[in-house]
């Protein structure tokens, strides 16, 4: 089955001029989704280049369960003179276009929400920012609103049958998305991160097996993790887990900032690993896979496993 690519705008939302999180990320992915389009290895999805002008229904919508009604009117009606950006946190900024990212994104959740509900299948969504480190009341770590938080519980609440699995792969912990998922039946939400290492929560100590399965599941690991360090961990710890819970449905918080050429984060993984996750996906045999970008820095180096990674999914 051919995974269905959507890449949003690539440059509404910005940061400020030298940060990290910059348009070039998604633009390099464009390329790279043109190319794989024509090599026929994946299929672009209808929603690639919408660029909504409305929409503040749709953030709502999406977003209500993940965050609080006060934060989202506080990002949508939030005034900022245009060429400026406006820090929400030391690493976070708001530019005039990020309201059209926030309401483009949730327009995105939406079609991948419409999707599940017919044909289900292998989805891949590249948009900035990231969001697994959003709180329900705070913007943090690059992150305005959390995606794969929203995409679960929308999921949960239409479907009484879901069983959703979380796999947060990202250099950094999901804090956002494990706060937000914590309390919730029938949905299991597993991360492996760098630790200790920013934002400093996912020691271990919150890990709990629900009576159904579900629960969390985080999987610190130390600085110089690499390629044979990740795979155990995947084939003796994230595996059986998932195996034993049996989800219905995957969300991947898809984090490529573990790569070791990546400026942010201390691992050392490559591509190869990359690949070996997205291999492992399609034989739990979920009816629908979404995977949403989180990070990744080094826009090559993102290239290369986002390559690496829908080759092993699709
Ligand atoms: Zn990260």
């Amino acid at each position: 089955m051919k995974t269905k690519v959507s890449i949003l705008p690539t440059n509404m939302h910005m940061n400020g001029p030298g940060h990290p999180e910059s348009p070039k990320r998604l633009s390099t992915l464009e390329a790279l989704f043109h190319k794989l389009a024509r090599e026929g290895r994946i299929q672009l999805s209808d929603t690639a280049g919408d660029t909504p002008e409305d929409g503040l229904d749709c953030v709502f919508r999406i977003y209500q369960e993940t965050h609080s009604r006060e934060y989202i009117t506080s990002l949508l009606f939030r005034e900022v003179p245009t060429g400026t950006v406006v820090r929400l946190d030391p690493d976070t900024g708001f530019s005039e276009g990020s309201r059209k990212a926030i309401i483009a994104c949730a327009k995105a959740v939406e079609t991948l929400l419409q999707h599940r509900k017919t044909a289900g299948g292998i989805h891949f969504l590249a948009q900035r920012p990231p969001g697994h480190h959003a709180l329900r009341d705070r913007s943090m770590g690059f992150c305005l609103v959390n995606h794969a938080g929203a995409l679960v519980r929308n999921i949960l609440q239409m479907d009484l049958d879901a069983r959703l699995a979380v796999l947060d792969f990202d250099v950094h912990h999901g804090n956002g998305t494990e706060a937000t998922l914590r309390d919730l039946n029938r949905c299991l939400f597993i991360s492996t991160h760098q630790y200790p290492f920013y934002p400093g929560t996912g020691s271990g100590k919150d890990n709990r097996i629900d009576s159904d399965g579900g629960g969390i599941l985080d999987l610190p690991l130390p600085e110089g993790t690499d390629d044979d360090d990740y795979r155990h961990v995947l084939r003796e710890k994230i595996l059986p887990r998932l195996e034993a819970f049996r989800p219905t449905d995957m969300i991947l918080s898809a984090g490529f900032d573990g790569h070791r050429d990546d400026p942010l984060g201390g691992w050392l993984l490559t591509e190869e690993i990359f690949m070996e996750i997205g291999q492992s996906l399609p034989p739990l045999g979920c009816r629908f896979i979404a995977s949403v970008l989180e990070g990744g820095y080094n826009s090559r180096a993102l290239s290369r496993s986002v390559e690496a990674y829908l080759t092993g999914i699709g």
